[in-house]
């Protein structure tokens, strides 16, 4: 499967790049992935909107920066859906809930039933801190 997971717009001369790439990618795709969007952008900077996407001149921009110039980065996602989790925040005493699925109801610590309207996908900032903080995907 394959996923967009860097792109660069060039009427705006920015550079997106996944919240989940950055979140769960190995450090290597990441680096991989931002000079690839990073290579685009020197392209359409020096020589406009001629050259074709993934064409010569993209090929030597990435051979300068030191990254393989592919058409696209391969990055290997399946671990990334394991690691999803949904958050959810008590209306009542404001703690934030985890859980793996977006569940229909779950009870609060401060014993409050909450019917979450809507659970946001997150990740953990840290997977070796299973207390640590969440980045929203
Ligand atoms: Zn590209
Ligand atoms: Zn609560």
């Amino acid at each position: 499967m394959r996923r967009t997971l860097g792109s660069y717009m060039p009427s705006r001369r920015q550079i997106s790049v996944s919240s989940r790439l950055l979140a769960m990618g190995e450090s290597d795709d990441i680096y991989q992935v931002v000079l690839h969007e990073v290579a685009h952008a020197v392209v359409h900077d020096r020589y406009g909107e001629k050259p074709s996407a993934h064409g010569r001149e993209f090929r030597a921009v990435c051979i300068e920066l030191g990254v393989k110039p592919r058409r696209y980065v391969d990055v290997t996602t399946e671990k990334w859906q394991s690691q999803v989790r949904y958050l959810s925040k008590c209306g009542h005493c404001k703690v934030i809930i985890v859980r793996k699925r977006r569940m229909r109801s779950v009870r609060c610590m401060c014993g409050l039933k909450l019917y979450p309207g809507s659970w946001r996908p997150v990740a953990p900032a840290d997977e070796s801190d299973p207390q640590g903080d969440w980045v929203a995907l």
